[in-house]
């Protein structure tokens, strides 16, 4: 099971949207295909599915030209799931699942037990048994999105082209369908998908096509693909990449935000904030943070937090590596806490080169968002200093404790002047 695009290029009228377009896809692979509105994605997507013929170049499926392939045939191998459809008829859910599965249905025959079988599964899967009576006009978007989701996976095909096909589902059902595409291509089909979430894609994919104007810009994995120059240049915004390193997957995170007057509002809203971090504990928000004003430290130069502020051009203050902290790194830490208005204690290990960031915290009165992702007892290393000053801390009254991280944007966001 293969499909090849050859040097496809493809114009609407006199305007040229494809151009010498050339990728060999394997079986077994999720490919994702990036790249901004007007490139000529879905168009991409519909060549390949046949909907749309062009006259230069070739799609090859199986070693067939697509274009000497009837309806039926294509359906029995590529199953495309489309950004929009409507349906004009009143059907209801489960006899779209079942149009699905009209190619492998004889001409002249009725549904089988088997069909009725998987058509059952798929809405168990998809989560849309107790929505299969009603009609298909009284969904949702996210519904709605799921019954052709169900359409598509009902023609059993081995290769499934998927049009921005989470872009109405709820974040916990986004992750449930990825994982459920990867389960797929596990088993050995070929998923094409168009995405427009860059970090869905990073996580889930196994290659990405990154196509701009027409062409394919880049193609190759999740880390060639996702830096900040390939975004820069196709994107035109700035971006920080990461590693996530609880997940380690690639994530990216918008540097220059829109000014937007909701944007204007927060950056109204901007306050002094120090970030006590270091074992890269504050990777997965730093970014986030980039409406305020920002300063970390006292962290070692070696540290991701520091190269990740550096990046940012967050105010550091800089310790040489593996060397207790200096007097003049005390200074001017207590300087940074005497003019801020918040501090974030990351969720950081303690040993006894870094205890004295808590020292000096513990010198300082002012209110203090505390990202506690496992308890002190776990990351203590000084003989049990860091604990005695960390309880300590988290008696006052001006402390608020978060477990996830996206929690201490909000706080710094509601907070008033
Ligand atoms: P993407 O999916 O990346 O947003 P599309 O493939 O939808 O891009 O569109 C690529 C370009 O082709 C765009 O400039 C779009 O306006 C144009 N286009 C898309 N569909 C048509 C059409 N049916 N007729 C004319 N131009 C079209």
């Amino acid at each position: 099971m293969t499909i090849s695009a050859n040097d496809i290029s493809f114009n609407y009228g006199s305007k040229l949207v494809l151009k010498d377009i050339t990728i060999h896809f394997q079986k077994g692979f999720l490919y994702g295909i990036l790249g901004p509105n007007g490139s000529g994605k879905t168009t991409f997507l519909k060549i390949l599915s046949g909907v749309l013929k062009s006259e230069l170049g070739e799609v090859i499926v199986d070693d067939i030209l697509i274009n000497t392939m009837d309806p039926r045939e294509i359906a029995k191998k590529i199953a495309m799931v489309p950004q929009t459809t409507s349906i004009n008829f009143d059907y209801t859910v489960e006899e779209i699942v079942m149009m699905g599965r009209y190619s492998h249905i004889g001409r002249f025959s009725q549904e089988s037990p088997e069909d009725k079988y998987i058509v059952e599964e798929i809405l168990k899967k998809l989560k849309l048994l107790e929505l299969k009576k009603r009609s298909f006009n009284e969904l949702s978007g996210g519904e709605l999105q799921k019954v052709i989701i169900g359409r598509a996976l009902a023609q059993n095909s081995k290769i499934i082209l998927l049009d921005e096909p989470t872009t109405h589902l709820d974040i916990n059902y986004k992750i449930e369908f990825m994982m459920m595409m990867r389960n797929y291509v596990e088993k050995g089909k070929i998923i094409i998908a168009v995405l427009h979430d860059l970090n869905l894609a990073a996580q889930f994919c196994d290659r990405l096509i990154l196509l701009n104007d027409g062409k394919i810009k880049a193609f190759g994995t999740v880390e060639e693909i996702i830096t900040r120059e390939n975004i820069k240049a196709v994107y035109n915004v700035d971006v920080v990449v990461r590693k996530n390193i609880y997940t380690n997957s690639i994530f990216v995170t918008l540097l220059n935000i829109q000014e937007d007057s909701n944007n204007r509002a927060i950056r109204k809203n901007a306050k002094k904030v120090h970030v006590i971090a270091g074992g890269g504990s504050a990777v997965e928000f730093l970014p986030s943070l980039n409406t305020h004003d920002v300063s970390i430290g006292i962290i070692n130069v070696l540290d991701d937090d520091h190269t990740l502020a550096s990046e940012l051009n967050y105010k550091i203050v800089s310790e040489a590596p593996f060397s207790p902290i200096t007097e003049e790194s005390k200074l001017k830490l207590k300087d940074f806490l005497k003019k801020v208005d918040v501090v974030v204690l990351a969720n950081l290990p303690f040993g006894k080169y870094n205890l004295g960031n808590l020292e000096i915290l513990q010198e300082s009165d002012k209110p203090i968002i505390i990202h506690e992702k496992e308890p002190i007892e776990e990351r203590d290393y000084t003989g049990g200093s860091a604990i005695r000053i960390y309880n300590e801390l988290k008696k006052r009254d001006n402390v608020k404790i978060v477990k996830k991280a996206e929690d201490i944007l909000k706080i710094l966001n509601n907070m008033r002047g």
